[in-house]
């Protein structure tokens, strides 16, 4: 049979016979994701099987690196060309002859509810298969949140559902997704399940067909609502895991033909919403912050075999392991034998707790182990390609140790930082090669947090750059390329926050009621329970050193109350708890410090709350990228929702400024200069231009595009 069409187009869906089983390959790289052209082969080559007596069953599989991976997300949003996902499925299920669907990969979306519609599923080992639509803020629209209940129970379909999150082989086999793992060929396996089930002469359920599973839990349904009430409990505001948890209900509730039109409502719905479409701006960002002007593919990044991590405190030790966990042989360096065990003493602790939970084998953690050397001199990072200082925020400290790593580093290693704070050029400089250095600022922490911002210093080469974001990628990083400043994008936006923080409770706002405020947003924490949490001690000492001062946070300093650290810091924590409680010591001290200041307090609403807390970080975005810092809005996005919590749902400070309006958001900022006093919080000039314009960030991504 020929691959090609008559027009000499590759055809996307292709059929070959094995004897009087036909095998319709799937071949639409690099996913297989399934646009329009796939489905209208698949229902060509359905329709022809189908009626094509001499063909006894069908295998449908796909070629390269995996089966479907979903629907093709470009069309979201668009009007749908028909036929869609839905129709191939009706006629999937319209044949009378046993369908196997050979699945391999990442088993994903539209591509599960495909599988799901055959009358057996074989995959290989190494499969995962899930439902992941939440994530881009919608649901399965093909009736997956119908079809999944009914092939490993309503329980579970909805845990599943409502997080997101895949399934393996194994996991998939116990539950009665698939009914066999191919060892040796896929389609061969396929193939021989297709053969015997023709010889059975009966044809499997269709799982729509199939309501064993859904009996008893229907008897216990007070069951089934508590599980959704407490999965819902962690998806505040969240409009779309609410939507599959109701879906799910509907498969227990209404025949199947209707649960799956109330499905597909209730993705026309979703999918049009302001949610969805912030996810999905989310979704494409993240691909985006891969590509830097001037760093084109053709740029090859250097081999990265072996790291070395310098400096095995809080930081330190969370890196190496990110290179661990991949599979990458790392070297963790520290000043003294004493202080490198520690450092290891605390990753191995981590190892092990995380295997206590089930989240990993104790050969995995033992592989993990096995890969993390240790050292208590920088000489043995001489053979690695890749070196990451994490050690004091001290600039002679930082220079001493650069200026010695010159002389032992290989020639072409990269040469990282992960200060915070400090200036990557001043860094670079003391080195004979600035052109390998660059800054790898992690989160803390950072063997959990997934982004990572890597600052291209002036003299950074690119290939070096490049090679920093492809490292990201491998240790499962979310990379966004950031200029030369104090704070990068992420930390110099939230200092703007700290400073409104502070004057927010000056002024009489309630501390508790602000950090509600915030989470209320969507933030897992507002601002002062963060800062108990990161230490209150950090800030200050970077104050000290700068000669900056913050009114109330120096006093708890002062006062000994760094926060969960000491027990104790803008909130109270009881016996080592993280609970915070509202401390009337601290309510005094604010109301002292702010009659010391002249201040008269008063009540400060939700509304002003919410926005002093968000629009001064907008504004210094907006600087961010007149000063050429961040490349694009969306990495500034994405910085937010993967390093600081910002809701996904809402789309990253950018993309929420556009969709409040930036005219409302000048407005808003020259009032608060007024009313504070701070000249900085007048809109910044290229907030000020796109709002007289009417424009909004989005317009400038654009622009850059089309460069
Ligand atoms: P830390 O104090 O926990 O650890 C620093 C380690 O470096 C210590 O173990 C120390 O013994 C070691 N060290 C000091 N000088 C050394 C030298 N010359 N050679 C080898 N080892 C040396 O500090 P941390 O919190 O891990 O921070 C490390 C770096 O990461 C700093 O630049 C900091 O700004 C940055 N950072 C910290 C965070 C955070 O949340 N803690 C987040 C991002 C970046």
């Amino acid at each position: 049979m020929s691959d090609t069409g008559s027009t000499g187009a590759p055809q996307v869906v292709t059929t070959a016979m094995d004897g009087d089983i036909a095998i319709i390959t799937i071949n639409s790289p690099p996913v297989n994701a399934l646009g329009h052209a796939v489905r209208e082969g698949l229902t060509l080559a359905l329709a022809a099987a189908k009626a094509d007596r001499a063909i006894k069953g069908i295998v449908i599989a796909c070629a390269g690196r995996t089966f479907c991976a979903g629907a093709d997300i470009t069309e979201f949003g668009k009007p749908r060309k028909a036929p869609s996902l839905a129709d191939v499925i009706v006629a999937l299920e319209g044949i009378a002859k046993p369908v196997i669907a050979a699945v391999h990969g990442t088993t994903l979306g539209g591509g599960l509810e495909l599988a799901m519609a055959c009358h057996l599923r074989i995959a290989a080992p190494g499969t995962r298969l899930g439902l992941p639509e939440v994530k881009l803020g919608i649901l399965p629209g093909a009736g997956g949140t119908q079809r999944l209940p009914r092939a490993i129970g309503p329980l579970k379909a909805l845990e599943r559902i409502v997080s997101g999150d895949p399934m393996t082989a194994a996991d998939a086999l116990a539950d009665g997704l698939v009914h066999a793992i191919a060892e040796g060929d896929l389609t061969a396996a396929a193939i021989a399940l297709a053969r015997a089930t023709v010889a059975s002469g009966q044809l499997p359920p269709l799982l729509r067909d199939d309501e064993r599973k859904l009996v008893s839990v229907r008897a216990e349904r007070a069951a089934f609502d508590a599980a959704a009430r407490d999965l819902l409990k962690r998806k505040r505001g969240q409009e779309a895991p609410a939507a599959c948890a109701k879906a799910v209900a509907n498969a227990l509730d209404l025949p199947f033909d209707q649960g799956v039109a109330a499905e597909g409502e209730a993705f026309l719905h979703l999918v049009a919403g302001e949610q969805s479409r912030a996810q999905r701006h989310i979704f494409f960002a993240e691909r985006e912050a891969l590509k830097i002007p001037g760093v084109g593919p053709e740029m090859k990044p250097r081999r990265v075999a072996k790291a070395a991590v310098i400096g095995a405190g809080t930081m330190g030790g969370g890196i190496a392991m990110c290179f661990a966990n991949v599979g990458i042989p790392v070297v963790l360096i520290d000043t003294t034998e004493e202080a490198v065990m520690r450092g290891r003493g605390i990753i191995e602790k981590n190892y092990r707790n995380t295997a206590a939970r089930g989240g990993l084998s104790a050969a995995d953690v033992d592989q993990r182990l096995g890969l993390i050397t240790t050292a208590s001199s920088i000489e043995a990072a001489a053979d690695a390609d890749l070196v990451i200082e994490a050690v004091f925020e001290n600039m002679a400290v930082k220079q001493q140790l650069f200026a010695a790593l010159d002389k032992i580093a290989k020639p072409g290693a990269i040469l990282a930082t992960n200060t915070s704070t400090l200036d990557v050029d001043v860094i670079a400089s003391a080195t004979k090669r600035p052109s390998d250095v660059l800054g790898m600022h992690f989160f803390s922490p950072a063997n959990v947090m997934k982004l990572l911002e890597v600052v291209r210093a002036k003299t950074t080469a690119p290939d070096a750059l490049a090679t920093a974001m492809a490292v990201g990628r491998q240790i499962n990083k979310t990379a966004v390329v950031s200029g030369v400043c104090d704070g990068f994008i992420g930390n110099r936006m939230l200092a703007k926050r700290s400073i409104e923080a502070e004057r927010l409770i000056l002024e009489g706002a309630d501390l508790a009621a602000v950090d509600a405020t915030v989470v209320e947003f969507g933030f897992p924490m507002g601002p002062y329970a963060m800062a108990d949490l990161a230490g209150l001690d950090v800030g200050w000492r970077i104050r000290q050193a700068r000669g900056t001062k913050a009114v109330i946070s120096d006093a708890l300093c002062e006062a000994g109350r760094f926060g969960q650290k000491t027990g104790r810091g803008y909130f109270l924590y009881e016996s080592g708890g993280r609970i915070p409680k509202t401390d009337p010591d601290v309510t005094a001290l604010i109301a002292a410090k702010a009659k010391a200041l002249g201040l008269t307090q008063r009540d400060v609403g939700a509304d002003e709350v919410l926005e002093r807390m968000l629009y001064p970080m907008i504004n210094e975005a907006a600087r961010i990228l007149d000063e050429g810092i961040a490349l694009r809005p969306s990495d500034i996005d994405v910085v937010w929702v993967f390093g600081y919590g910002w809701p996904a749902w809402r789309g990253g400070p950018m993309h929420y400024a556009d969709s409040v309006g930036l005219g409302k958001i000048a407005a808003r900022l020259s009032d608060y200069a007024a009313q504070t006093g701070d000249a900085s919080l007048q809109p910044a000039p290229l907030l000020a231009r796109l709002a007289g314009e009417g424009r909004g960030f989005a317009s400038l991504s654009a622009k850059a595009r089309s460069m």
